[in-house]
C-alpha cells in the first residue's frame, strides 16, 4: 500500500496579519501560540546562527509535513546588522 508523504512550504510573510496558517492539505488552523500539538507536532526547529529559519511541522489530521519559513524576515530589525 502505497502512503503519500505530502510537503508544503508556507511562507509567513505571505500569511501576516494576523498570523494565523492554514494546512494547505485539508485546511485545519495552524496557531502558531497552540503548543498542545493536537493539531499539529513540531518535528524540527532549524536554526542559521542564534536565528530561527524555518520549523518543520506535521499536521496530526493529513499528516502532511509543512515547513513554515519567513522567520529571519520577519525577525530583521533594521539597524541590528553588524
Ligand atoms: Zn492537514
Amino acid at each position: 500500500m502505497m502512503q503519500r508523504i505530502n510537503l508544503y512550504t508556507v511562507d509567513l510573510i505571505k500569511v501576516k496579519g494576523n498570523g494565523n496558517i492554514t494546512c494547505p492539505e485539508c485546511g485545519i488552523g495552524i496557531s502558531p501560540d497552540d503548543t498542545s500539538e493536537e493539531v499539529y507536532t513540531i518535528l524540527e526547529p532549524v536554526m542559521k546562527g542564534n536565528q530561527l529559519q524555518k520549523i518543520v511541522i506535521r499536521c496530526n489530521r493529513c499528516k502532511s509535513t509543512i515547513s513554515l519559513t519567513g522567520f529571519s524576515t520577519l525577525n530583521k530589525e533594521p539597524n541590528a546588522q553588524n
